[in-house]
């Protein structure tokens, strides 16, 4: 399992690209909406930006349902990387691969 390790400057997050690492992006216009920065848990240095929604799943796809916690967060469903090929869930603030 690799830690999800958050972010508040999104300068550091850029500088440091560590596997696994989040930033939520928050100025959506909405309290329901957001987006969630983060370098794949493979090492492959990609950032991935995926919309989510606070214990919702939003309207767009894909989206995923997010349990609003920005330490801890879990996703659902499971996040699927197509160019590395990386698969695995967020869970808890560790992501699992599949
Ligand atoms: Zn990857």
């Amino acid at each position: 399992m690799i830690r999800a390790i958050r972010y508040r400057d999104a300068q550091r997050f850029r500088q440091e690209r560590l596997p696994g690492s989040t930033f939520f992006d928050l100025t959506q216009g909405s309290e329901e909406a957001a987006a969630l920065w983060f370098y794949c848990p493979c090492g492959c240095g990609t950032p991935v930006r995926i919309p989510v929604g606070i214990r919702h799943k939003p309207a767009e796809s894909p989206s995923w349902n997010w349990n609003g916690s920005l330490n801890d967060p879990t996703l659902s469903p499971s996040v699927n990387r197509i160019d590395c090929g990386w698969h695995g869930w967020l869970i808890d603030g560790y992501w699992q691969a599949c």
